[in-house]
């Protein structure tokens, strides 16, 4: 009697991950529910219509990317999920600012890699590498058989030691590695987070002016590098309400920067204050308020300032025009920048003449990281998962059993 392994979506696209895996006695883990990202906003009726919702089935999410839990609210309600708890909050901030708050509650495991039951299943989730906060592996046993799902990882962040020490004592006898290949057949930078650091330090150190920084909120790994650049280099890290929100949530019991620190300011723009407001969180700005400063003396200063497109219109409002004296650094994937929502803001910068740079390294594994890690895992037999270039690029993955859709699989 085998276990069954299902991919319903996500064997021939990046993203919109849904796997299954099958007990003999018929019991049934889901590894994911990701959103296509190319579904249009507001789209329902996105889960895979292969999965089968009218069985009972456990949900393991790996992580707080859209992509990996988007379609959570569409499961069955009688279907529990789970995730890491700071992935939980996370999932929940998206919700809460989408207007759209999640009705679903999640459990969650802690992040101590400490095996737990599920009917016949012992999973055990591995803290990761990624650009998500919270992210982790999900080993699965069940059967006598023993599952690797990679999730999304790399291994150039600021948590590399993790997966260093994985691949140094690799988890013994893996029948199966389902791994994600993002950066497959792609020369994107991979440089580390420390490198970045670096990069940041003389970009601040070079401009006269202020810095202006596009990053996504979530992107913890991110937010520490510029603040650790900022605080090398004597200037002040600002960033946003909702940023503020996702560090406030997270980092009690961390050591990860937040609002009070040295060298970090919360700009209290009208817009995000009307916001949280609106969804009756007064009581998160009023204490963001002493730490905070308004939009007013960024039009006279030397900060590192964050800058998006929703935060614009209270700058402008405030006074400040970029200038030749300052710079711009673009600090996500650079293919966004063909939206007018991402590009936008660095036209502003442009517009006044600062210095346009691009420091960012990719949330996924190089190939050539993909091909170590692989190697000193030995499955049995990997199938891809979550990329677009498996076929062109299979050599140094060992036996691949390459899927399609909805394709089930026998583990033998
Ligand atoms: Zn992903
Ligand atoms: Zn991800």
């Amino acid at each position: 009697m085998n276990l069954h392994l299902t991919i319903h979506r996500g064997t021939r696209q990046i993203g919109g991950v849904c796997i299954e895996i099958e007990h003999p006695d018929g019991n049934r883990l889901v590894l994911d529910a990701g959103r296509p990202l190319d579904a249009p906003d507001g789209a329902t009726g996105l889960l895979p219509q292969t999965l089968d919702r009218s069985r009972p089935a456990t949900v393991l999410i790996s992580h707080p990317h859209q992509d990996h839990w988007g379609l959570a609210e569409q499961l069955p309600a009688g279907w529990p999920i789970w995730t890491g708890s700071a992935s939980a909050k996370l999932i929940a901030i998206t919700g809460d600012v989408r207007r759209n708050p999640l009705t679903r509650s999640f459990q969650t495991w802690n992040s101590r890699s400490h095996p737990f039951a599920i009917g016949p299943f012992t999973v055990t989730p591995i803290l990761t590498d990624h650009s998500a906060f919270d992210a982790y592996m999900l080993l699965v046993e069940g059967a006598g058989k023993r599952i690797l799902y990679t999730g999304d990882f790399r291994r150039h962040g600021r948590k590399s030691v993790v997966i260093d020490r994985m691949m140094a004592s690799p988890p013994a006898q893996i029948d199966v590695l389902i791994t994600e290949r993002t950066n497959l057949g792609s020369d994107k930078p991979v440089t580390t987070e420390a490198d970045l650091e670096r990069d940041f330090v003389g970009l601040f150190e070079r401009t006269k002016g202020r810095v202006f920084v596009s990053w996504s909120g979530q992107n913890v790994d991110r937010t520490v590098t510029l603040y650790r650049a900022a605080k090398r280099t004597r200037r002040t890290l600002v960033i946003d309400l909702y940023t503020a929100d996702v560090l406030d949530r997270i980092s009690n019991g961390t050591r990860l920067p937040r609002a009070g620190f040295p060298n970090l300011k919360v700009v209290v723009t009208r817009g995000l204050r009307e916001f949280y407001r609106r969804i009756g969180r007064d009581d998160f700005v009023a204490r963001m308020v002493p730490h905070g400063l308004p939009a007013r003396p960024l039009a006279h200063c030397h900060h590192v300032i964050m800058l998006r497109r929703g935060l614009l219109a209270d700058y402008q409002r405030a006074g400040l025009i970029p200038t030749a004296e300052d710079a711009f650094n673009y600090s996500m994937w650079r293919g966004y920048l063909s939206e007018q929502y991402h590009a936008e803001p660095l036209e502003w910068c442009r517009a006044g003449g600062a210095e346009i740079a691009y420091i960012h390294t990719s949330g996924h594994a190089s190939p050539a990281d993909l091909r170590a890690f692989a190697a000193a895992i030995r499955p049995s037999v990997t199938v891809p998962v979550h990329g677009v270039k498996w076929d062109e690029e299979q050599r140094g993955f060992g036996s691949i059993r390459r899927l399609a859709d909805a394709e089930p699989m026998a583990i033998p």
